[in-house]
C-alpha cells in the first residue's frame, strides 16, 4: 500500500540520534556514525529508514550499510583523531579543519575531473558542465547539488561536506545552451549531481524549457537524468506536491522527439521491492521515457553475484534497461568497499551468465579513469617471450579521444589490482594511449594553469 500522506524526512549526523529505529544500537555503534557522520557526508530520510532497512538485522542490512556511516569507513588513526575531537568538544571551526584534513588525504576529486574536464564558453571557464566524451555533456545544475539520501560509497561526496572550491555547479541555463549549440556532436546532455530530482519542478523546469522550444539549435537527442530518487524517494513522483508536473513535464519531453532517458541509481535489490518504486516506475514509464539502471559494485553492500543477476532480471521486469555495472573508484572510503578487479570481473561474469539476452544490456565492469570508460572483458592466458602468462582483456567504453573506444588491450594480471593506476602493460612499456593522453594532460595544465 502506497502511503498518500508521505512527507519527506530527513536526518543527518546532528540529529540522526532521534530515528525512532535506532534505539536499537548500542551507544558505540551511535559513537561510530557520528565520528564518520562528520568527516563523510551523512543524510537519510524516512522512506529508506521505515521501508527498505530491515532493522531487526540492520548490522548486515545492504541498505544501512548504503546509508548509515561504518566506523570502517575511516583508517584507525583517522577515527581516533576525529573522535578525540568530538571527545573534546572543540569549536566549529577546529571540527571542520580536523575533517577537512582527513578529507584531503581521501582523493577528493578522481579521474582529473578538476582540471580536466572542464570546457569553456566565449572565454569563461564553466564549472558545472563537464565535457570528456565527444556526445554526451554532463551538466552540474547549482540547484541539483545534495541528494534524497547520501550513499556512504558515494564517489562525489566531497560536493556534499562544504569543502571549498571542490564543488561543480552551475546556475545559468544560457550558458549551458550557448555551449551546446557551439557543440553541435554533443547528442546528450546528462543532468547530475547530486540528483537533480531533488529540485522543486519549478526550477528544475527551468533547466529543460529551452531544449523544448522550437528555436533551439542545439543538437540534444537525449536528455538524460542521473537520479537516485527511485530508490530513495520514490514519493517524488508520487505524492510529492509536484510529482504530476514533474510526469507531464516528462511527457512533454518525449511528445517533442526527445529521448528522455531516467539514469536510475539502484544499489541492491531491496531497492525495488516496495509498492512505492513500483508504482514510480509504472508511472515515469507511461509518459514514454525510459528507464536505465546503474551501480558499482561495492564490498559490504552488493558483492553478490546472484543478487546482481535477481536484480538486473527484476528491473527487466519493471521495464527498466540495465545500463551500467561499475567498479568502485578511487576515492572516498574506497579502502572498505572496493574489491579487487580480478574479483569484480568474476562477480560480473558470475552474474551475466545467469541472465538471459534482454538483461545483457548491461555494460560492465568499467572503470571510470582519467583516459576513459575502461571496460575489464575478461582474463586469459597468452604466451609472453614463449611462456604463458595471465593478462587482463580490457576495452574502452568511452574514451577521451573516441579512436580509442573498443579496442582491445592487455594488461599484467594482478590479483590485487583495485584500479587503473594499479595496472601494468602487457607487452611493451606502455598502454596504446598513454602517448597522446599525457599530451592531453600537459595541455590541460597549461590551460589552466
Ligand atoms: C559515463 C560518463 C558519461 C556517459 O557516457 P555514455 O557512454 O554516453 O553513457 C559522460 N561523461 C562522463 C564523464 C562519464 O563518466
Amino acid at each position: 500500500m502506497i502511503n498518500k500522506e508521505m512527507k519527506y524526512k530527513a536526518y543527518q549526523v546532528h540529529n540522526f540520534r532521534t530515528i525512532p529505529q535506532i534505539e536499537a544500537l548500542s551507544e558505540e555503534e551511535k559513537m561510530n556514525i557520528e565520528v564518520v557522520g562528520n568527516v563523510l557526508p551523512f543524510k537519510v530520510n524516512n522512506y529508506v529508514i521505515d521501508e527498505l532497512i530491515d532493522w531487526s538485522n540492520y548490522l548486515n542490512d545492504p541498505i544501512f550499510r548504503l546509508t548509515f556511516p561504518q566506523k570502517e569507513m575511516l583508517a584507525e588513526e583517522d577515527f581516533n583523531t576525529m573522535k578525540e575531537a568530538l571527545d573534546k568538544k572543540v569549536d566549529r571551526d577546529t571540527l571542520k579543519k580536523t575533517a577537512d584534513t582527513i578529507r584531503l588525504k581521501l582523493n577528493p576529486h578522481p579521474a582529473g575531473q578538476l582540471e580536466m574536464n572542464v570546457p569553456e564558453y566565449k572565454g569563461e571557464r564553466l564549472p558545472g558542465i563537464q565535457h570528456k566524451y565527444r556526445q554526451t555533456v554532463l551538466f552540474f545544475p547549482s540547484s541539483g547539488q545534495t541528494c534524497h539520501s547520501y550513499c556512504t560509497f558515494c564517489f562525489r561526496w566531497a560536493q556534499f561536506v562544504g569543502m571549498d572550491g571542490l564543488k561543480f555547479a552551475m546556475r545559468e541555463t544560457e550558458q549551458l545552451v550557448g555551449y551546446l549549440e557551439e557543440h553541435q556532436e554533443a547528442t546528450d546532455i546528462l543532468f547530475t549531481g547530486g540528483d537533480p530530482m531533488i529540485m522543486s519542478f519549478k526550477v528544475f523546469s527551468q533547466y529543460i524549457e529551452p531544449f523544448l522550444d522550437k528555436d533551439n539549435k542545439t543538437n540534444i537527442q537525449t536528455i538524460r537524468l542521473g537520479t537516485k530518487a527511485l530508490g530513495f524517494w520514490p514519493y517524488k513522483f508520487l505524492t510529492d506536491r509536484d510529482a504530476q508536473d514533474f510526469l507531464d513535464l516528462f511527457k512533454r519531453i518525449v511528445d517533442s522527439g526527445i529521448n528522455l532517458s531516467i539514469m536510475a541509481h539502484f544499489n541492491h535489490i531491496n531497492e525495488l521491492k516496495t509498492p512505492a518504486v513500483k508504482e514510480a516506475v509504472r508511472l515515469i514509464r507511461e509518459t514514454g521515457a525510459q528507464i536505465r539502471t546503474q551501480s558499482p559494485l561495492i564490498r559490504h553492500i552488493n558483492d553478490d553475484a546472484d543478487m546482481w543477476a535477481k536484480m538486473w532480471r527484476k528491473q527487466v521486469n519493471m521495464g527498466m534497461i540495465p545500463y551500467y555495472m561499475f567498479v568502485e573508484r578511487d576515492t572516498g572510503a574506497r579502502h572498505y568497499f572496493e574489491l579487487p578487479l580480478a574479483e569484480t570481473w568474476e562477480i560480473f561474469q558470475k552474474a551475466y551468465q545467469q541472465v538471459s539476452g534482454v538483461c545483457r544490456t548491461v555494460r560492465g565492469p568499467s572503470m571510470s579513469c582519467t583516459p576513459g570508460k575502461v571496460q575489464i572483458v575478461g582474463t586469459q592466458e597468452v604466451p609472453i617471450n614463449g611462456k604463458m602468462e595471465k593478462v587482463f582483456v580490457l576495452q574502452m567504453i568511452q574514451g577521451r579521444n573516441p579512436d580509442w573506444v573498443n579496442r582491445p588491450f592487455f594488461a599484467k594480471y594482478d590479483e590485487k589490482a583495485r584500479w587503473m593506476d594499479d595496472l601494468k602493460p602487457a607487452f611493451g612499456d606502455e598502454f596504446f594511449f598513454d602517448k597522446e593522453l599525457t599530451e592531453m594532460i600537459d595541455d590541460s595544465q597549461l590551460q589552466s594553469a
